[in-house]
């Protein structure tokens, strides 16, 4: 991929964990990899179609000495986070903090933290059997355009689908969105759960009725278990509520444990 170079900012802050490191201040060096096409720049000569290395840097210098804070680390993120919030064309970027006068007792060179961080495409099944189905759903998605960390939501068509897993309720309303996010797929979890307890849902009966439910079925092509989250969703593959309107938003994103699109994962269950 292509990318711009912002080699060395020079800025004077007052990060770190020592008093005086907050009193006093010292000088870090911050440079920024910014991953985007600048194709389409380059060849129409158009500074709109690219990022403006100076506005970055700018925005390096103000997010570097609005606060202080104990750990470059947080400081690195701050940027990063901002630079991609900020400039729409920054697919990714790679930021390192140096801190050449850091107290640390044996002679050195310097020390430096790099963080990479990237905008990750999510898909989020939606689903409600009871109320006002269509507005639970749909205030949910608000919040989710509305989120600083999430951005270009795209939604599915809505299916009514029967109940599954064998309990007696009304029928569901089922969908899709697909949505760009700089959230970790833990603190999107964590998001979902919230928007849920919002629809005012209760955890009683497992595939019971409810308000809201948002299950994450993809993040990137990630694979991941833990004891709160397994993604991709381990039964979405058996489902024509989930694989439907997936299906709406895309056609050839390969499960990246089953190896098939969703084209044919649609296919293969509609052939059972
Ligand atoms: P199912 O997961 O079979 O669709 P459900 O959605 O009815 O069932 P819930 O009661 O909503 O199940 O969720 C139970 C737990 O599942 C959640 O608290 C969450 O920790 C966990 N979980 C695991 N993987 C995921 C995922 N990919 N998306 C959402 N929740 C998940
Ligand atoms: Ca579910
Ligand atoms: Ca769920």
């Amino acid at each position: 991929m292509d990318s711009i170079f912002i080699e060395g900012l020079r800025i004077y802050a007052y990060h770190g964990v020592y008093e005086e490191e907050k009193k006093e201040g010292q000088l870090f060096l911050v440079s920024a990899r910014l991953f985007g096409d600048l194709q389409e720049a380059g060849k129409t000569d158009d500074l709109t179609k690219s990022t403006h290395y100076g506005e970055v840097s700018e925005l390096i210098e103000e997010l570097f000495t609005k606060k202080s804070y104990d750990l470059i680390e947080t400081v690195a993120e701050k940027c990063a986070s901002g630079i991609l919030k900020k400039f729409p064309l920054v697919r990714e970027v790679e930021l390192t903090v140096f801190k050449p006068e850091a107290p640390i007792s044996v002679p050195f060179e310097n020390v430096s933290v790099t963080v990479t961080r990237k905008w990750h495409t999510a898909y989020i099944a939606y689903g409600s059997n009871m109320g006002d189905k269509e507005k639970y759903i749909d205030e949910a998605l608000v919040k989710l355009s509305n989120h600083d960390e999430i951005k270009e939501i795209k939604d599915s068509k809505r299916y009514v689908t029967k109940p599954y897993g064998g309990v007696v309720q009304d029928d569901f309303l089922n969908g899709m969105v697909r949505i760009k996010t700089l959230l970790t797929p833990q603190e999107l979890l964590e998001l979902l759960h919230e928007l849920e307890k919002e629809a005012n849902r209760e955890r009683t009966i497992h595939w019971g009725p409810r308000t809201l439910d948002l299950d994450i079925i993809f993040y990137d092509d990630l694979v991941l278990e833990t004891d709160e989250l397994t993604i991709p969703h381990v039964d979405m593959h058996n489902r024509d509520f989930v694989l439907k309107p997936l299906n709406d938003l895309t056609h050839f994103y390969v499960h990246p444990v089953l190896k098939r699109s969703v084209m044919e994962l649609l296919a293969d269950l509609e052939n059972k």
